[in-house]
């Protein structure tokens, strides 16, 4: 599978984490191998019929990294960078974080290079149809288990369960973050933002910092930094500052997320919203705060604006989105960053909780759902601080030692290296 465009490479910057972990832990050149090598991947080319009659051609992928724990799991992108790189690290990268949080799922990823917004709800109901046909023979309940991701939804899943389902037969547990009418879980459309919320109230605890006084900016108003802004809002903690793609908005005295939501999901975008004064999107991170919150794309902190971050700490609700270089950088400057794998595995986990009730067939209540998903959160991030605690380790190198360990463990004692 060739690589295409992107100025950097995605799979490169998750290596250096892997081998930093796979040099402190010891495993061998062999178990090294067969852990970052992806071990199937599928291009597909998808014709679609646009609204207009002319036929478009799509490229997809679907990488399944590793499935030592269990089925491969991840989401599925759709965005114009969803390239092979891009897919292939994000696949790994569900690998550790279903590790971390221990849920018995190997990692995968899949995308579509699509800017959806272009699209007619017609013409991507037709696009999910045709990729979910041609990579129908890589997925299912105990294979590989597809999820909402950048520029997908629940209603994306629910056009994936039916098309798999035209062939296959009612399988409901084929993915996961559907809509609650179909099998969908009560929880899973906030648990990632809810997840990043249950990380933050426990780092903040531990590094002094006073939630209720405390100032938030955030980078992305979708499913999960929607979720996050809504809750840490109820929570009392002040969101003073959110962009998006499109514009920014800033409001120092009191940003009515609630209303922001709104006027977000009527005009697709934060921008030109009244209660505030608008603010250059590429400045999100330049407004003073205790709490920096990128929840959109990666990359988005790097060498460039690192050292001029307002911040007391990081809080990755979006995969990937802080460079190693910029790492670095903040690691200087005395700036926690939460890791991706921890902080925004709310999703997987409510995932985990939503393909159990589909394969019981017995429906869990919302407070269940939540409850066990703060539990999970915790073991996972109360593991991550204690191993930070005992070493010199970042929270980035520990959350990722954790997730390697047992990924490491699982193969070994199924016997893949002989
Ligand atoms: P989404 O499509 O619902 O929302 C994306 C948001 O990011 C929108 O507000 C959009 O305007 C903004 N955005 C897009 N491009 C941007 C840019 N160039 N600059 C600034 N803002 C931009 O996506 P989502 O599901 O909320 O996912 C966001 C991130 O969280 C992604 O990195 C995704 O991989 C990660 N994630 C999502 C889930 C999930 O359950 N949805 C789970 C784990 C991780």
């Amino acid at each position: 599978m060739a690589d295409q465009g992107g100025e950097r490479s995605a799979q490169a910057d998750m290596k250096v984490s892997f081998d930093l972990v796979a040099e402190r832990i010891g495993i061998s050149d062999g178990m090294r191998k067969l852990l970052i090598e992806p071990w199937r991947e599928l291009r597909v080319a998808l014709p679609v019929r646009m609204d207009d009659g002319h036929v478009e051609v799509f490229v997809g992928y679907r990488v399944q990294h590793n499935a030592a724990r269990g089925p491969y799991k991840g989401g599925v992108r759709f965005h114009p960078h969803a390239n092979a790189d891009e897919v292939r690290a994000l696949a790994m990268l569900m690998t550790w974080k279903t590790a971390l949080v221990d849920v018995p799922f190997g990692g995968a990823k899949g995308g579509v290079m699509v800017d959806p917004h272009q699209l007619s709800a017609a013409e991507l109901n037709r696009l999910t149809r045709r990729y979910t046909n041609n990579i129908q023979h890589l997925i299912g309940p105990h294979r590989d288990i597809p999820a909402p991701d950048l520029g997908s939804n629940a209603q994306t899943m629910a056009w994936m369960m039916d098309a798999y389902g035209q062939t296959n037969g009612y399988a409901p547990a084929v993915v996961t973050g559907k809509p609650v009418e179909i099998g969908g879980s009560l929880g899973r459309e906030a648990a990632t933002g809810r997840g990043a919320m249950y990380v933050l109230q426990a780092a903040a605890s531990d590094l002094g910092i006073d939630l209720q006084n405390c100032r938030i900016v955030l980078q992305g108003l979708g499913n999960v930094g929607s979720w996050f802004a809504r809750i840490a809002h109820e929570k009392g903690a002040r969101v003073v500052a959110v962009a998006d793609h499109l514009g920014g908005v800033y409001n120092d005295s009191l940003l009515d997320i609630p209303a922001l939501v709104e006027y977000s999901k009527a005009h697709g975008s934060v921008a030109g919203f009244p209660g505030g004064t608008q603010l250059d999107p590429e400045q999100i991170f330049m407004v003073e705060s205790d709490v920096a919150v990128p929840a959109a794309i990666e990359n988005v902190i790097n060498e460039s604006n690192a050292s001029k971050i307002q911040t007391r700490l990081v809080l990755e609700a979006a995969n990937h989105p802080v460079t190693p270089e910029a790492d670095a950088i903040l690691k200087e400057r005395n700036i926690p960053v939460l890791p991706d794998i921890l902080v925004n595995a709310g999703g997987v986990v409510v995932s985990y909780f939503e393909w159990t009730q589909n394969l019981q067939q017995y429906s869990w209540t919302e407070t269940q759902v939540n409850e066990a998903l703060k539990e999970r959160m915790l073991r996972a991030y109360n593991a991550v601080q204690s191993l930070v605690k005992s070493s010199d380790r970042t929270l980035r190198e520990a959350a990722y030692e954790i997730g390697v360990e047992r990924v490491a463990k699982a193969a070994e004692v199924r016997g893949f290296v002989v």
